[in-house]
């Protein structure tokens, strides 16, 4: 017996289920008057006045296989067809032929012709593991037959007779002649006028946006959620698990074997985390489409704007950081036939400035920052090149502290400038879990590199922000635990990764620790703060760096807490720009927020501590202004509290409060 494989996410629940076959019943009374006389002109025009069997050209059948000792001629009427599926297996031979002859003359004594079409409509196979035209309509064109135009109708009657060969999904070209002639042969029995089969034919074309390119025709037929799966609450990921499948076992096997297959999806965050980007990609996109009115009569300007709406897509991912288990995975806009496309593992973006954490880690391991340096936001040119701030200002000094969560992008050139970039391209193989030479070609010897010119999916951006967060600890993102098969025994298990040590961990605390700060007053994404006050909303302790390449094209954010790190990017794939100030902190930290913050969450305290086997740190105030030491408790408006690898904490006086700003109490 078949039994479909099931696929559960990390507390056992449903998450995929593979189908072998599919069937929804319709009653004959709902299904469209032209699509029965499509099937009657097309396949059987004496359906209403025969009694099953079409003697004449049954026996033509018989003596034309007697001749060539195989049967192959078809030759079948309705009836006989129905018989078929009812009552006789598919192959093909004299026996089962005399048979299914028995068969077709009792179905047509006792049954009405309305009931054989409702039985025949209801069960004959239509391709794609679908039974009956209610099933087929909606796996082809994502309605009930009900709804079923006269086009529509004749395309799902013209596959009949090989609906493996004649599939619009995969054999457009021969389903749309095998449509033409359905319409066609109503026409001839006058079912329809001629004018009624052009303008049907006409709007289907319009509707189903059929267009012919090199690559052969296309269209959105079959254009929804993947069809493999008859459940599939995560689509991306669900594809990634296929992909795995399909290469370890058959499609038999898969469909129909029973396996168990247990993964690391958290489908509670998946379900919240496509909500969250699903708002953000509809929110980009009525953007563009204000532009687009106010772009009126041009053209050019219309059509791009027009292609950016089309093209806009987001990515969230979420790995846990202690071990790389795969928890959410997003990989575009909507999973469709046309939009398979992973953009989490396989679209590679530039970074933009969510490179800049690796950069002050290194500055803080070499002793050559600490938080509390003074840094100096000017001008730095590279040969004519001039790096420029986003806001296009300079802030003069400010503590690295300040630098960094305020991501000032001059102060990171100048960083780069006194750090190798031989040891950033050893880093960033190492935490992207990449051979060197790879990296050597993705990383240029450059100054820009700072501000994020490099191209990493959003997946190695997850994985490197995970060593970070977890000791410096590599992490390799996976997403399934076991398989089981039908009788319960494991015939697959994740092997065992080997953990190596690739940040030290007392300079990747310092950097999460800074991070910190983006959500605080003044960071990129300072707007948090005050939802950061609410301990019940945010009880655990958060980290983040937003990102946003040039000209607005990608808004990235990473976001991190002590259990989970998670990449957020928007963009369109054609480089568009997102628009005026759409930056990753606008853009990406309100999705993250949303989904920390979502009922689906643990609401349970805790802190980046718990990560980190800490060596060498000694946790220190400062000014917020000049770095140095407060003289008291209040002396300096504005203290910071932060971590610095022992002997490296501030070693003078603030100079510019000296006296206490408020009378001590
Ligand atoms: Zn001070």
């Amino acid at each position: 017996m078949a039994i479909p494989s099931r696929v559960y996410d990390r507390k056992g629940k449903l998450i995929g289920e593979f189908y072998s076959e599919r069937r929804t019943l319709i009653p004959v009374e709902k299904i469209p008057s032209y699509l029965i006389s499509a099937l009657v002109s097309s396949e059987d025009r004496k359906f209403y006045e025969h009694e099953g069997v079409r003697y004449s050209s049954i026996a033509r059948a018989v003596i034309k296989n007697l001749l060539s000792l195989r049967y192959s001629q078809g030759g079948s009427t309705i009836t006989q067809q129905l018989a078929k599926v009812l009552f006789t297996n598919q192959e093909k031979t004299i026996g089962r032929k005399l048979f299914e002859l028995f068969c077709t003359n009792e179905i047509e004594s006792r049954f009405t012709k309305k009931e054989i079409l409702e039985m025949y409509l209801n069960l004959i196979y239509m391709g794609h593991g679908n039974y009956g035209v209610e099933t087929a309509a909606n796996y082809f064109f994502d309605k009930s037959a009900e709804n079923l135009t006269l086009a529509e109708s004749a395309m799902l009657i013209g596959l009949l007779p090989n609906p493996t060969l004649y599939s619009p999904i995969t054999g457009l070209e021969y389903s749309l002649i095998r449509q033409k002639k359905v319409i066609d042969a109503m026409t001839e029995v006058n079912a329809i006028t001629a004018e009624q089969a052009t303008a049907a034919l006409k709007m289907f074309q319009i509707q189903w946006q059929i267009s012919k390119k090199e690559s052969g025709y296309l269209s959105l037929i079959g254009n929804f959620p993947d069809h493999i799966y008859r459940i599939n609450l995560a689509p991306y990921f669900l594809d990634e698990i296929k992909q795995f499948l399909l290469n370890q076992y058959t499609q038999d096997v898969i469909s129909k074997g029973g396996l168990k297959i247990y993964t690391t999806l958290d489908v509670d965050k998946q379900l919240v985390a496509q909500k969250k980007i699903k708002d953000a990609i509809n929110k980009q996109k009525e953007y563009y489409r204000q532009m687009l009115q106010s772009a009126g009569i041009n053209e050019k300007k219309s059509i791009r704007i027009s292609e950016a709406i089309e093209r806009t897509n987001g990515v969230f991912v979420s790995i846990d950081s202690k071990d790389g288990a795969v928890l959410t995975m997003i990989g575009g806009s909507e999973f469709s036939s046309r939009n398979q496309f992973n953009r989490s593992t396989k679209a590679y973006r530039q970074i933009g400035s969510l490179i800049k954490p690796f950069i002050y880690y290194m500055a803080i391991k070499e002793k050559k920052i600490t938080a509390a340096t003074i840094l100096e936001d000017s001008q730095v040119k590279e040969g004519t090149f001039d790096y420029q701030n986003y806001d296009g200002k300079y802030d003069g000094p400010m503590t690295a502290y300040d630098a960094l969560r305020r991501s000032r992008n001059t102060i990171a050139v100048k960083l780069l400038q006194s750090l190798s970039i031989d040891d950033l391209q050893q880093i960033l193989a190492r935490i992207t879990g990449n051979e060197l030479a790879a990296i050597k070609e993705r990383v240029p010897h450059e100054l820009g590199v700072a501000l994020g010119t490099p191209q990493f999916s959003p997946m190695e951006v997850a994985q490197a922000y995970a060593s970070l967060s977890n000791n410096g600890t590599s992490v390799k993102p996976y997403l399934l635990y076991k398989i089981e098969d039908a009788d319960g025994r494991v015939i697959w298990q994740k092997p065992e990764e080997r953990k190596e040590k690739v940040l030290n961990s007392d300079a990747a605390f310092i950097v999460v620790n800074i991070l910190k700060g983006v959500f605080q007053e003044g960071g990129t994404a300072g707007w948090v703060s005050k939802l950061q006050s609410d301990q019940n909303l945010i009880p655990f302790d958060i980290a983040g760096k937003t990102g946003t390449t040039s000209s607005f094209r990608d808004a990235w954010f990473a976001g991190i807490t002590p259990d989970e790190v998670s990449i957020v990017w928007l963009g369109t794939d054609y480089n568009f720009s997102l628009g005026e100030h759409h930056t990753g902190g606008a853009l990406g930290a309100p999705v993250w927020i949303d989904y920390i913050t979502s009922n689906a969450r643990e609401k349970t305290e805790s802190h980046f501590e718990k990560n980190f086997t800490l060596n060498n740190i000694t946790t220190e105030s400062f000014c917020a202004e000049s770095g140095g030491v407060p003289i008291n408790n209040t002396s300096c408006p504005h203290q910071n509290k932060m971590a610095f690898l022992t002997g490296t904490e501030p070693s003078f006086f603030c100079p510019l409060h000296k006296t206490s700003s408020e009378p001590s109490r």
